[in-house]
């Protein structure tokens, strides 16, 4: 099967879907031509997932789809933008159709929940390789940026952390529980926090998306602002399922583990007070930011020790 062949058979129906008036032209010719309206800043990222470093070896294609997509279209979510198209750029062993039909569908899905289309890309041969650049918008001059905290603000985090770091245990599970499978759908099905992004532009002071860890994504927006913070871990968001499979890891998982692609924000109070309730209940507040740099977190002094922080209280 030929590169071209291969293009038309599997992702020019993805762009065919595509429902955006601002992707003027598609995949086909030399470029893909992006109009963004007037009083609109372009704000795009790349990502790139190398085989058995990024996702493990032999991973199921279709959740491979999702998982790319998702993870490149968070960037636009933790910048409050409004996803517009995205361009694809594969490197494969072999143009395997079994494997290509599934990865198409995942993406397919994924370009449809998201509300981005396929632009164009690029196809070649070598070690699988999947690199996405994605294209958003935001209102001119209000992208969410990881650079405005400031002291006073609060730290809040969105759903629940460290379920995607819980799975990696059992992603070679011949038969997951119930409860196991509930964490490894949050670590193939990451949901890009896009709406919940929007919502807080124009009212977060700093916001990052949660790939490495929350100590280590918080401290992003810590240097970024020149300021520090104070956390409690007994007040982080944890699922009852990360509880069950992971017992009393659960919090040193919730404050290290990356993959969940949840966000995390600073907000001044005043700002919080007239959040609306619907976003308010989207969002949980861990701590507050402080004048003097560096992350002081309280309730965890194991792990705090462990990670090398600066600790306070004592573990629960
Ligand atoms: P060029 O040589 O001009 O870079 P290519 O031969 O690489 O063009 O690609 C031809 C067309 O097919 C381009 O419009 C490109 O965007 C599109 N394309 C190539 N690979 C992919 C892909 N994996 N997914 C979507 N579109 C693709
Ligand atoms: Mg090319």
């Amino acid at each position: 099967m030929g590169e071209f062949e291969l293009i038309r058979q599997f992702f020019q129906p993805l762009a065919d879907r595509a429902v955006t008036d601002q992707l003027i032209l598609g995949p086909g010719d030399d470029c893909a031509i992006q109009r963004v309206p007037p009083g609109r800043d372009l704000v795009f990222s790349v990502d790139t997932l190398v085989e058995g470093v990024h996702f493990p070896e032999h991973y199921h294609p279709e959740y491979l789809g999702w998982r790319a997509l998702a993870v490149a279209t968070s960037d636009l979510a933790a910048m409050g933008a409004m996803p517009v198209c995205y361009t694809l750029a594969l490197t494969l062993p072999e143009a395997d159709q079994n494997w290509l039909a599934g990865f198409a569908r995942g993406l397919a899905r994924a370009s449809e929940a998201f509300g981005i289309a396929l632009a164009g890309g690029d196809t070649t041969r070598g070690p699988l390789t999947v690199t996405l650049q994605v294209h958003g918008t935001v209102a001119t001059g209000t992208g969410l940026r990881r650079n405005g905290a400031q002291s006073g603000d609060l730290v809040c985090v969105s759903g629940t952390l460290g379920d995607a770091g819980a799975a990696l245990d059992f992603l070679a599970a011949p038969e997951p529980s119930a409860v196991q499978q509930q964490v490894l759908s949050r670590y193939h099905f990451p949901e890009p926090r896009l709406f919940l992004g929007q919502q807080l532009v124009g009212r977060a002071s700093a916001a990052i998306d949660i790939s490495d860890g929350l100590l280590a994504d918080l401290q992003h927006i810590l240097q970024a602002s020149g300021v520090g913070a104070r956390i409690n871990a007994q007040d982080l968001p944890v699922s009852a399922a990360l509880r069950q499979v992971r017992g009393e890891q659960a919090l040193e998982l919730a404050l290290t583990a990356g993959d969940d692609y949840q966000l995390c924000i600073t907000i001044g109070q005043e700002q919080w007070s007239q959040l609306p309730d619907p976003v308010k209940q989207e969002l949980t507040v861990i701590g507050r930011i402080e004048p003097q740099p560096g992350l002081r977190l309280e309730g965890a002094p194991r792990i705090a020790a462990k990670a090398g922080f600066d600790h306070f209280g004592s573990d629960v």
